[in-house]
């Protein structure tokens, strides 16, 4: 009897990701706030979008924030605003999300992938040493799951080379090199508000920051259709415009932003506690000077499939982020790259595992998933 009662109790569900506890706190102030918002009808970009860049613009401590469509258009923005096109190169990890290169393609570039260190799974500077030539037109440093890249080696590298560097911190709102705030290290920072980010929208959005007076001119025209002046064309650009309605999301979620990321810092010092003695698993690292935000906690072992199908049975939902190197995407076929280009970056394929961190998750839930893990591997 006992026994049942145990086995009942002991069964739970655990999301990899839920965003309807988030919401319940929010859509109150949201309500309050469309009430003012729907009678002007200002749809796309309009003040609550000017009032959004601003707020993000302080956050960040960067002069300008341009908000756009999403984060994949910010990149593809960004590498405009620096006339990458045909005949350049522009180097990218090939252990990142899909877009970090599809971007350089799109504009008729050629993505150069590097392989990456396995304890940041970021860029490995060295490997940028190696992928330069006379071609390279810019960098795209990944912070791959909320950890700062070593954005002081890969400035240098640039420097010397007089060659760009675009932050890609699609995942890393928030996160810190000494004290500074990703995003304004290179020449351009490019989020993204996708749900699932640390600072989600209620459907698409993304931005790009910069201090450079210049390229944040650049970007908002970018942003209309190449135009600043209405229906004068300088350029083709897109529309790439932020709706207005995403804006005053933002707004309301943007001064939550602290509390949701030192609850993502909680979960991953607790998980970091709990499963440091499964000697069957690589724990994620944060580097001396450098600030996580936890968008995923990633633990890498090389049973990967057999413990994300005993968390699935288990009620425990997972994610992999991600299984395959982007240089190896059949869009990037022509490119030519093969398995075992990149070793760092095959081996973390295989192995990768991301776990439920979002910042409403509770501590039974954490616990649970930890035992689970525990369980598994006894
Ligand atoms: C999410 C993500 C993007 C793309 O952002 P979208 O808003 O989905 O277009 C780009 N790079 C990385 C690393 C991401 O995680």
């Amino acid at each position: 009897m006992y026994a049942a009662v145990m086995t009942v109790a002991d069964k739970k569900t655990v999301p990899m990701f839920d965003l309807t506890r988030q919401w319940a706190g929010l859509h109150e102030e949201f309500l309050r706030r469309l009430n003012d918002f729907l009678p002007q009808q200002q749809l796309v970009l309009g003040e609550v979008t000017r009032d959004f860049e601003a707020q993000l613009a302080k956050k960040l401590g960067v002069r300008h924030v341009v908000a756009v469509s999403s984060g994949t258009d910010a990149l593809l923005m960004a590498l405009t605003a620096l006339d990458v096109g045909r005949g350049d190169e522009v180097i990218v990890p090939a252990f990142t999300f899909f877009s970090t290169a599809s971007v350089v393609s799109r504009l008729g570039a050629k993505p150069v992938f590097v392989d990456i260190l396995p304890e940041t799974f970021n860029i490995n500077p060295d490997a940028i040493q190696h992928a330069l030539s006379p071609r390279t037109k810019a960098i795209i440093a990944v912070h791959l799951f909320g950890h700062p890249a070593q954005m002081d080696k890969i400035v240098a590298i640039a420097e010397s080379r007089k060659i760009a560097v675009i932050e890609d911190c699609a995942q890393a709102l928030g996160a810190e090199l000494y004290g500074q705030q990703v995003g304004s290290f290179g020449l351009m920072g490019c989020f993204s508000f996708y749900p699932t980010k640390n600072l989600g929208a209620l459907g698409e959005g993304g931005a790009v920051c910069t201090n450079c007076d210049e390229l944040a001119r650049r970007l908002r025209r970018i942003r209309t259709h190449g135009s600043e002046e209405k229906y004068v064309h300088e350029e083709l650009g897109g529309n790439f415009r932020l709706s207005a309605l995403q804006s005053l999301a933002l707004m309301v979620k943007l001064p939550h932003l602290e509390e949701w990321l030192q609850s993502r810092r909680r979960n991953a010092q607790l998980y970091l506690q709990r499963l440091e003695r499964i000697s069957e698993l690589i724990l994620p690292a944060e580097m001396q000077g450098a600030t996580h935000s936890w968008n995923q906690f990633c633990i890498r072992t090389n049973r990967r499939e057999y413990l994300r199908d005993f968390l699935k049975r288990n009620g425990v939902g997972t994610e992999v982020y991600y299984p395959r190197p982007v240089c190896l995407q059949p869009a990037f076929a022509s490119l030519g790259y093969l398995p075992g280009d990149f070793p760092v970056t095959d081996r973390v394929c295989a192995e990768v595992l991301a776990l439920p961190i979002f910042p409403e998750l509770r501590e039974d839930e954490l616990t649970y998933v930890c035992d689970k893990i525990a369980e598994f591997f006894m």
